[in-house]
């Protein structure tokens, strides 16, 4: 296999990062926060090549430059490159996110005494690959966090929780099979407060002692959790879902 090899070409006043490696297409990408243009090549193509390429694609590349201006804090996760100089929630907590460039060992993310979130990765990987990194570190903290919380609210609610999970869930914080005695809480959750993330976690116990949401339900809820409602608004400002 034939090595990477990395030059910088100037094309109408800006400086293109090119990657010639192992791949079968042109693929090239703008990134923030800077708008920097990288493109990957095949090494069979010459310089010629990639200036009609890229010449062919500025109009793309300054829309796309435009876009990571006016790129706001607070954006739903899909349309987060992981890079340096975006913000991600952990904890109901905003953090400065940033990748430590060349890095090859193994991959991990944690968050330094700066309260920036860090991830260790080879930054010419892609998006995918990243996104997986920062949903595994998610992961960790609410596996971290749900034992304390399933332990504190068993003995006070009657009840007994069999097993519980994480898992990414598209319209709800959360379920609860009842025969099994199984909650599952969205991974989403980890973005949140841990008043929220509580929250939730009583919730889903709760249908423990009743199924629906009836009155009943709620009446139970005030009884446990009496400010149950104001968690409950603040979990619906920042994405949408329901519980
Ligand atoms: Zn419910």
């Amino acid at each position: 296999m034939k090595k990477e090899k990395i030059m910088t070409l100037v094309i109408d006043k800006m400086a293109i990062t090119v990657v010639k490696k192992q791949v079968k297409n042109l693929n090239l990408s703008v990134h923030a926060p800077d708008g920097s243009v990288r493109l990957s090549a095949p090494h069979n193509i010459n310089n010629d090549e990639i200036h009609t390429f890229i010449t062919s694609k500025l109009t793309w590349i300054h829309k796309q430059q435009e876009k990571i201006k006016k790129r706001v804090t607070n954006i739903p996760t899909t349309s987060l490159a992981f890079e340096i100089g975006e913000y991600h929630y952990v904890a109901g907590e905003r953090h400065y996110f940033k990748t430590i460039q060349g890095f090859e060992g193994k991959p991990r993310v944690e968050i330094n005494r700066h309260r920036e979130i860090v991830m260790f990765v080879d930054p010419w990987k892609d998006r995918a690959v990243r996104e997986k990194l920062m949903k595994e570190f998610y992961r960790d903290y609410l596996k971290r966090e749900i034992p304390g919380l399933v332990a504190k609210w068993e003995p006070k609610m009657g009840v007994k929780v069999t097993e519980w999970g994480v898992k990414q869930m598209k319209t709800r914080w959360g379920s609860c099979n009842i025969q099994a005695k199984r909650i599952w809480l969205n991974l989403e959750l980890a973005k949140k407060s841990a008043d929220c993330l509580e929250y939730i976690v009583v919730h889903e116990m709760n249908h423990l002692l009743e199924r629906k949401h009836s009155s009943r339900f709620y009446q139970l809820m005030d009884a446990f959790l009496p400010h149950w409602r104001e968690r409950k608004e603040k979990l619906s400002e920042q994405i949408s879902g329901k519980n």
